[in-house]
């Protein structure tokens, strides 16, 4: 899938359905007619699973069936999961996680049931989320060059600025970035956490959405407890590269905040060093060079364009918000904790998720064989080389 796929791919989020991904790839598309509640597909282009040679299932279709509350507007097409259906069936799903590198066509592990793993990033070599700090002016003037990048970011959001009500963000939401909450007064202080929640009353009422992580105002430790018993995630301001299960605290997630007119080499070299050592790294921008709004440590809109396209180019770097990725990490600790019951044959892993951990997400798994059930329903072998399990049930089963 190319990144603008996939970019396509997760704002038609939520969009679950279940085809028949059989071997001879007929009789496919009979999805679409479900759609979960909250479902948020409303593609206006449609995305065939071009994947799967027999299903026809549109992100318009799927976001019929829910109830229609959705905003986003896929524009890129969906290449599916099914790959040319070379398992023998099971629960399809828009993961909402884009397609990792590689050919595909990794068969099916046909070992004794057992291995069971969750994989790194998605399947991808390393993460990268860019954020972008107080509803600076030079974002959104820049907003059209960012969003062609076609990648998604997240915008934390200082929501007693005037800026905040720019039309900008509803179009950035409807594009598929996250918007988060970075205060309402950007104060290092916030007894009680009145101006987090201001912030959050914001955003909330005025773009229907819910916020699930922050950017803690000058990195301050002050909302380290504020955003525990708030949010996914607070970003922070120190640098520092986070890794798989690692015990880097999701409350002062570091980030890398380029100097004053950093090149592209200068941010080109935060990911390298990112995807070499298998991990994911945060950067912050809090504007760009010739704004007017005073950004702190403005860069050159050029070469921020240039080097995202660089990390782009990769091809095995995961670039998604903070939200996306760190749903991932967060939910891959948290099924590596779960616990395992036997009966019979059957293995059941039961994990609990986080305290504010966004609905409908996904991890990708491996195993060296058996059948993964959830809800009694076997999953679809990705051939890019996994298994997707959803979050929400807290549960899968390894069957022989
Ligand atoms: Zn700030």
């Amino acid at each position: 899938m190319s990144s603008s796929a996939a970019f396509g791919a997760m704002v038609l989020l939520g969009a679950l359905h279940l085809t028949g991904c059989s071997d001879d790839g007929g009789g496919g598309g009979s999805g679409g007619s479900g759609g979960e509640p909250s479902g948020s597909g409303s593609g206006t282009s449609g995305s065939v699973t071009s994947g799967d040679p027999g299903g026809t299932t549109s992100a318009s279709t799927a976001g019929t069936g829910g109830a229609g509350t959705g905003t986003g507007t896929g524009t890129g097409g969906n290449d599916g999961e099914g790959g040319g259906g070379s398992d023998g069936g099971g629960l399809v799903v828009d993961s909402g996680l884009p397609t990792p590198p590689g050919p595909g066509g990794v068969a099916r592990p046909s070992g004794a049931p057992g291995g069971f793993k969750v994989i790194d990033w998605a399947g991808f070599a390393a993460a990268v989320s860019y954020t972008f700090d107080d509803s600076n002016s030079s974002q959104i003037q820049n907003y059209d060059a960012l969003n062609d990048l076609g990648v998604p970011f997240t915008f934390y959001l200082q929501t007693g600025k005037n800026e905040s009500n720019d039309p900008v963000w509803q179009r950035a939401l409807e594009d598929g970035h996250e918007l988060g909450n970075h205060t309402k007064s950007h104060s290092s202080q916030d007894a009680g956490g009145a101006d987090t929640d201001a912030a959050t009353q914001f955003i909330e009422s005025k773009f229907g959405i819910k916020v699930w992580t922050m950017a803690a105002p000058n990195g301050s430790s002050d909302y380290t407890g504020i955003a525990r018993t708030r949010f996914l995630i607070n970003r922070g301001v120190a640098n520092a590269l986070i890794g798989p299960n690692d015990n880097t605290d999701p409350f002062t997630l570091p980030c890398f905040i380029p100097p004053t007119g950093a090149s592209t080499s200068v941010f080109d070299e935060q990911v390298t060093t990112a995807r070499s050592a298998k991990k994911w790294r945060t950067v912050l921008v809090h504007g760009f060079t010739g704004g007017s709004d005073g950004a702190f440590q403005p860069v050159p809109l050029q070469a921020f364009l240039d080097h995202v396209q660089h990390a782009k180019d990769f091809g095995d770097v995961w670039i998604d918000s903070v939200v996306n990725v760190g749903a991932y990490w967060r939910g891959q600790k948290a099924v590596g904790a779960a616990t395992s019951t036997q009966s019979g044959g059957d293995t059941t892993l039961t994990w609990q998720l986080p305290d504010h951990f966004p609905p409908g997400k996904y991890v990708r798994v491996t195993v060296t064989g058996g059948t993964l059930k959830q809800n009694g329903v076997p999953l679809a072998w990705d051939p890019h080389g996994y298994y997707e399990v959803a979050l929400d049930p807290e549960s899968v089963t390894l069957s022989p």
